[in-house]
């Protein structure tokens, strides 16, 4: 019996099977592919990532790989500076190609003790009272006490669980690739300037080498999208969008992404979960859908953990979904609304200048960027004081900083009083007497995942909240 089985070895796949080890939760991930993908989806993470990948000691490894970018522009390619005064230590974009943080993960997971089984599809499932069946294409039958699907948009779990995936279908299809052109840089530059005026959903974006990043709208929706575009389908289709085929050739990789979103009715059905674009998919726009995969994953984990582990207070895995589907509802509407300012008809220009105009206001600006970059995110914890429920933002202490002192994926009280206690709790939460010239309030107890549990300085309220995230007091 295996503790947890994760299909798929996508972002969220290896995200989860590092935090379920950092409890030494024993985890096989289940990836069908025999290698890793080379095409290159997602370009970067966004703050929140960024801060997950600081909780956890990773974010070195991230920057020794990325390119730190300003956040401006991110909201449907509005072009908007970065706004002022975020609540973050870290307000930039990494770009990081979608593969490398692939890697990043998966070699983490496996430094972690995480078994990643590649060439392994997950065909069949059935759960009972004491655990999940999983069925693999080679006929082989496995058994773990739980399994999260985190096997992408076209989830193999999702479907076998026969949980509902309701949206809209694609009704636009954009072709990617990366490939050479023999037309002058200057020239292509000057060229994808003008056609950007009004046509958002292109652009050729040097990578390198005289290498670009091509996307251009496809002619329809294809019937089957895991068929790869050629490259006379790439060069008809920027003669049609941009008067020429800037002399593509040599391409590395060309593929097709649509934009249907839609979202999965429920995250768990028994001892069976869905995480990442197994849950929810949208168009790219924002550059959002790894992250959230990402952040689902560092919700799930310690309470997958706590599960598995024993210590699990009541409702604690049910608060996987009440609180990660209304984050993606919300990124779904976001994405909804941006594809439309995109569009080239004049009604969602006119919106489009509209909102261009109220973006100039500060506070409009940054609400949008909250939302994007999922700083913004508060989980309803029901009512309180305003950081409630709020990831809290890397502070500066005596000692250091406080995501240095997150990195097992523990819950953690910050006490600047210095009178209060976890006894009882001291196996899952570190107690850090410490002062922070940036934080206003007596004492916060934050969970693994960073989010503020409990804000106050009275020991009595503080031994009412702890066992509502970490269980009944040991000793
Ligand atoms: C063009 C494009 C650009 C994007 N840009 C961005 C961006 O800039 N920023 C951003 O945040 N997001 C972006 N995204 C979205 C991002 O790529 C996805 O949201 C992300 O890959 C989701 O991660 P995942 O781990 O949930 O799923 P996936 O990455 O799809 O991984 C799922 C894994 O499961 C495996 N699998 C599938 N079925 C099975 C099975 N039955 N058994 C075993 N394994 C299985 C697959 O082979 C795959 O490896 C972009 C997407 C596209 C298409």
């Amino acid at each position: 019996m295996i503790d947890v089985i994760v299909a798929g070895a996508g972002p969220t796949g290896l995200m989860l099977a590092c935090e379920l080890r950092l409890h030494g939760v024993q985890v096989l991930v289940l990836e069908k592919e025999t290698e890793p993908a080379a095409y290159v989806r997602a370009l970067g993470l966004h703050v929140r990532s960024i801060e997950v990948m600081d909780q956890r000691g990773l974010l070195d490894r991230f920057l020794e790989q990325g390119k730190k970018y300003p956040l401006g522009s991110f909201f449907a390619g509005i072009d908007k500076p970065s706004p002022e005064r975020l609540d973050t230590a870290h307000g930039y974009v990494l770009g990081i190609p979608q593969p490398t943080t692939d890697r990043l993960l998966a070699e983490r997971a496996a430094e972690l003790g995480a078994q990643i089984r590649r060439g392994s599809e997950l065909t069949g499932l059935s759960q009972d009272d004491r655990g999940v069946t999983v069925e693999l294409a080679d006929g082989t039958r496995l058994r773990s006490r739980y399994l999260v699907g985190c096997d992408g948009g076209r989830s193999t779990v999702r479907r076998l669980l026969g949980v509902g995936f309701p949206g809209e279908p694609a009704t636009a299809e954009t072709l990617l690739g990366e490939m050479a052109a023999t037309m002058p840089a200057d020239e292509v530059a000057a060229v994808v300037a003008e056609v950007r005026q009004t046509q958002k959903r292109f652009g050729l974006g040097p990578i390198g080498d005289g290498v670009y990043r091509v996307v251009v709208p496809a002619e329809g929706v294809a019937e089957d999208r895991t068929t790869a575009p050629t490259l006379d389908e790439f060069r008809r289709q920027l003669r049609a969008i941009a008067g020429t085929d800037f002399g593509v050739h040599s391409p590395r990789w060309l593929s097709r992404f649509g934009d249907a979103t839609r979202q999965a009715e429920r995250y768990q059905v028994g001892r069976v979960l869905l995480a990442g674009d197994a849950a929810h998919i949208h168009p790219p726009t924002g550059g959002q859908g790894l992250n959230l995969g990402v952040q689902d994953a560092f919700n799930l984990g310690w309470k997958l953990a706590a599960e598995v582990n024993g210590w699990a207070p009541d409702g604690l895995l049910d608060s996987y979904h009440t609180e990660r589907h209304p984050v993606a509802a919300d990124v779904l509407n976001n994405t909804r609304a941006q594809m439309t300012l995109m569009s080239t008809e004049p009604g969602p220009q006119a919106v489009r200048r509209l909102m261009s105009e109220l973006m100039d206001f500060e506070q409009v600006n940054r609400h949008l960027i909250e939302k994007i970059t999922a700083i913004g995110i508060r989980y309803d914890f029901g009512g309180g004081h305003e950081l409630l429920g709020r990831r809290l933002r890397d502070v500066e202490l005596k000692r250091g900083r406080l995501y240095g002192l997150m990195h097992a994926g523990r819950g953690l009280l910050l006490d600047q009083t210095g009178r209060l206690s976890v006894d009882g709790w001291a196996d899952l939460v570190d107690h850090v007497v410490d002062v922070s010239e940036e934080l206003d309030v007596p004492a916060v107890l934050l969970r693994p995942d960073g989010h503020v549990a409990w804000v106050g300085d009275d020991q009595q309220e503080l031994l009412e909240q702890l066992p509502r995230w970490f269980g009944a007091a040991i000793g």
